[in-house]
């Protein structure tokens, strides 16, 4: 069985306490590693560790092309080892290899971008206050600082390069605590680092409970910036926090988009979206499609048709290839799961298909639809994370935008339609981070991506994710050399 050690200051160490937790695979409930489980005194030191990295200039003060280099030798090392990552990403986390196989190669490929993004040279020379020649005005990006990198289950390598990428491009340097349900490819990113020309103390990667280390690196004014992506809830308790030192943060938080097909849909195409909407990773992703609204015209045959479909889908082992759907993470992400279930037949919605666990091992659900359903219910208003949809009717295209935009979040979300210019007229009106157009879930390395609402604060991706990690600071340069015809400000007064 392998063991992972933390990784703090470029060395692998034990926890302080000797401590260890063990990595399990959601499909059948082996255990596949045993992982140290980092003390505060583990997170201190790994805190300090970046802190001086930072401090020293040692990776701030390399010229771009350089930064570019190291982080590209990362692209490298997780491409000669996409086979190994995906196979664990599969057995530690319930992916499906379909899923798996993708995350890593968007990982590498994400990387890679910033990787070139530390080439840019964000600053800008701006018009000052005064007419031009009087004064010259540049605004610089500096780096954050040290960053505390806090990362969930559901996408574990991904989600530590969409973190690591831009810190490092930025010329930050970070503690990365991948969630305990997911360390292991966070700590073979540890290994792969650690095999590169990475200066030491740039990247520290410890692992343990969120809510010791975690608060830690909220807490440590040592630690500038925190870029947390999980639930709302330990969203706010980060804000709340990291407000003792005003910490900077980005929150990448829940959601409960609308998926929205206008009677003018291709059925089919719209059938397969919204089941690639709601039921990728088997519903465990933050910007999934999870409110089906369907016009009332074609709202019966939808929903034969999605039955039909999701009938044939594949549930079992993640390892073989035709599998569509895997297990959830865990048991207690499996008895909440099943506990929304209850809750939409209590509250009246009627069950479409599926509704039951899936085989006696592994945390199997049936990926589940619920019809008839209203946006004023439970399954409608809370994020449930699991292999469930809720299909909600509308009348027309304002009923839509009123029954989507009724929500606490704003994550996702996606318009079906025949019409481009009709569904842009919607998609403007939606208030969320990512809107589709007959498409579902794809990201772009070049656009941002966050939440409105209870979505989260800031933004990933795109110059403004890259932008999040710096510190904008402008420098005045006054270019009056001769003091006798120097004004100074604050001497306008109004004419009568
Ligand atoms: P979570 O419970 O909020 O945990 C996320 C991370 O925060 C884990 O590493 C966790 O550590 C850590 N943590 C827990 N308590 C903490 C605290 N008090 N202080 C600091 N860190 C703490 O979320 P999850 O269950 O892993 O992931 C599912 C959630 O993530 C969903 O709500 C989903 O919508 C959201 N998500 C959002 C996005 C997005 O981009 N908006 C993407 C993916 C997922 P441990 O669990 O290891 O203790
Ligand atoms: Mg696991």
């Amino acid at each position: 069985m392998e063991k992972y050690l933390l990784y703090i200051n470029g060395e692998f160490r034990e926890s302080s306490d000797g401590g260890t937790f063990k990595a399990i695979n959601p499909a059948n409930g082996d255990i596949i590693a045993e992982i140290s489980k980092a003390t505060i005194d583990d997170t201190q030191k790994a805190i300090d560790a970046a802190r001086k990295a930072f401090d020293s200039g040692i990776w701030s003060d390399l010229p771009g092309e350089e930064r570019s280099r190291i982080i590209k030798q990362i692209v490298d090392k997780i491409n000669e080892n996409a086979k190994r990552l995906t196979l664990l990403e599969v057995t530690d986390s319930g992916s499906t290899i379909k899923k798996a196989g993708e995350d890593v190669f968007l990982s590498a490929k994400s990387l890679n971008h910033y990787s070139k993004m530390a080439l840019l040279n964000l600053d800008e020379e701006v018009e000052g206050l005064s007419k031009p020649g009087v004064s010259k005005n540049i605004v610089k990006r500096d780096p954050i600082g040290v960053c505390g990198l806090i990362t969930p289950w559901n996408f574990p390598l991904k989600m530590a390069i969409w973190k690591l990428g831009p810190a490092l491009a930025a010329g930050c340097t970070v503690i990365l605590k991948p969630a305990m349900e997911t360390s292991v490819t966070a700590m073979e990113l540890a290994r792969m680092i650690s095999e590169t020309d990475m200066p030491k103390g740039v990247v520290n990667i410890i692992c343990g409970e969120g809510s010791k280390i975690g608060t830690e690196l909220a807490l440590s004014p040592k630690v500038d910036k925190i870029a947390f992506t999980g639930s709302t809830e330990v969203g706010k308790i980060i804000m709340k926090n990291a407000s003792a030192d005003l910490k900077k943060l980005t929150l990448e938080c829940g959601g409960k988009s609308a998926n929205i097909v206008l009677d003018d849909a291709d059925i089919d195409m719209a059938v397969d979206g919204a089941i690639y909407a709601g039921f990728y990773h088997q519903g465990q992703c933050c910007e999934g499609g999870t409110r089906l609204l369907v016009h009332e015209k074609i709202y019966d045959e939808f929903a034969e048709k999605l039955k039909a479909k999701i009938m044939k889908m594949k549930i079992g082992d993640p390892m073989d290839k035709t599998t569509d759907v895997g297990p959830i993470v865990n048991e207690s992400q499996f008895n909440s799961v099943m506990g929304y279930i209850n809750t939409g037949k209590e509250e009246g919605a009627e069950i479409l298909v599926g509704g039951n666990r899936f085989g006696e091992t592994g945390y199997y659900i049936e990926p589940t639809v619920f019809f008839n359903a209203t946006n004023d219910m439970k399954i409608s208003q809370e994020e449930i994370f699991g292999p469930i949809v809720t299909m909600i009717k509308f009348k027309d295209d304002d009923d839509a935008v009123r029954i989507a935009n009724d929500s606490i979040y704003g994550l996702g979300g996606a318009v079906w339609s025949g019409n481009d210019e009709r569904a842009l007229k919607l998609a403007e009106r939606l208030r969320t981070g990512t809107v589709w157009i007959n498409e579902y879930h794809l990201l772009s390395d070049r656009a941002p991506f966050g939440g409105y609402k209870q979505s989260g604060i800031g933004r990933e991706f795109g110059i403004d994710g890259l932008k999040e990690y710096t510190e904008a600071k402008h420098i005045h340069i006054d270019e009056i050399k001769d003091r006798s015809k120097k004004t100074w400000y604050g001497t306008v007064v109004p004419k009568d």
